[in-house]
């Protein structure tokens, strides 16, 4: 049985006093039954680690280097990150490798980096609305799965990939329950011939793209659906807490 992990993204937004009001009013109103999570922006890390402290609400990071410290200019080290009490770390978000332009290569290195100091890794997949009309969705999931080191990584629990189809982030078009699933499935098949089948069952998959309290019960009901990433909607205690009941009442 896996736990439902509902993570939000706060990307480049909000402020040090609105970080802190938001991340107080999820921390109050977890329920029981599932994981939440929130990556607020690098510099309100440490002001909303003392505002939620005590609480079951998980800090995350956005994204970290791949290296562990030195000269590295302007970046931030997972072993900076777990100081400040962050338990998971992004790798691979469609805006990293679209906009900031990193490589496979270095998505693979920062998932490795993250997962090798004991964070929970959460690596994100999915393909632009040009592969999806040229049918290479499946084989562009697949080719970002294998950043992932098998030999590395060797605890299910500490790895959760969010199935994120670029078209979908930030849009309002969300995918249908029908094509999460169908993607969310060859994930797993995906994990269970790079690794096991024991292995791929015990994985969360997030669904991350346009995820909002109106489509969240389809999309969070399907058999291969184990949370959401949510950008947008996690901005604002109402509309995430709402996708967090949606979760819970699912189980
Ligand atoms: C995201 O960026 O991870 C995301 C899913 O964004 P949104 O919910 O705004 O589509």
């Amino acid at each position: 049985m896996r736990t439902k992990f509902i993570a939000g993204n706060w990307k480049m937004n909000l402020t040090k006093t609105s970080s802190i009001e938001l991340a107080r009013g999820i921390a109050r109103a977890i329920p029981n039954n599932v994981e939440v999570g929130i990556a607020p922006p690098f510099v309100y890390i440490d002001a909303v680690a003392s505002a939620i402290s005590g609480s079951k609400l998980l800090l995350g990071a956005q994204d970290a280097y791949c290296e562990s410290g030195g000269a590295f200019t302007g970046e931030i080290c997972v072993p900076m990150l777990k100081d400040l009490g962050v338990r998971f770390c992004l790798s691979g978000h469609s805006e990293r490798r679209h906009i900031l332009h990193e490589t496979p290569d270095l998505v693979s290195k920062k998932a490795r980096a993250i997962y090798s100091a004991g964070l929970i890794v959460i690596h994100c997949v999915g393909e632009t609305l040009l592969e999806r009309d040229s049918n290479e969705t499946l084989n562009v999931v697949r080719s970002q799965l294998s950043e992932l080191q098998p030999n590395i990584i060797t605890d299910p629990n500490r790895l959760v990939i969010a199935y994120e189809p670029v078209w979908a982030i930030g849009t309002g078009r969300n995918a249908t329950d029908q094509q999460a699933q169908e993607v969310h499935a060859f994930v797993r098949q995906t994990l269970a011939q790079m690794w096991n089948p024991d292995f791929a069952a015990r994985v969360r998959i997030q669904y991350g793209g346009s995820l909002k309290p109106e489509n969240a019960k389809g999309l969070l009901s399907q058999p291969d659906v184990d949370g959401g990433l949510i950008g947008g909607a996690s901005l604002k205690a109402d509309s995430f807490l709402a996708i967090v009941n949606a979760a819970a009442a699912i189980g």
